[in-house]
């Protein structure tokens, strides 16, 4: 089911784009947790991580070598960063089309709260 990410993917509302390709999209995040919050995520509508198929593992694989990449444009790859798929309603998931969380630019604490 189409949600706001998808109009950020057919540019019906703005967004403030880092990457894409005709796979992936990556925008800065609307209320950043962190001096550098960036979604990255699939075009393709994948609604929970529970949905993911087998033939989805090189795209799921790709988003988190984007995110790399990025972290690594951003200088943050050194310093670190987290990683985070919020899934459903206990994980914390808002919109429902998969999206990867990259934060850096300042300490996380461990366990997440
Ligand atoms: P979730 O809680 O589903 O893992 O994360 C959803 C994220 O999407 C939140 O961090 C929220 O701030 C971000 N977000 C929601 N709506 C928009 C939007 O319209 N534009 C952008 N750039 N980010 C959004």
């Amino acid at each position: 089911m189409p949600t706001i990410f998808t109009k950020i993917i057919n540019k019906e509302i703005p967004a403030d784009i880092l990457y894409e390709d005709e796979e992936v999209i990556a925008f800065k995040d609307i209320n950043p947790q962190a001096p550098n919050h960036i979604l990255i995520i699939p075009k393709k509508e994948i609604s929970t991580i529970n949905d993911i198929q087998e033939n989805d593992d090189r795209l799921i694989g790709k988003l988190v070598r984007k995110a790399a990449d990025i972290a690594k444009e951003l200088n943050i790859d050194e310093s670190g960063y987290r990683l985070v798929f919020n899934c459903n309603k206990d994980g914390g998931q808002e919109v429902y089309h998969i999206h990867l969380h990259l934060m850096g630019g300042r300490k996380f604490n461990w366990p997440a709260g």
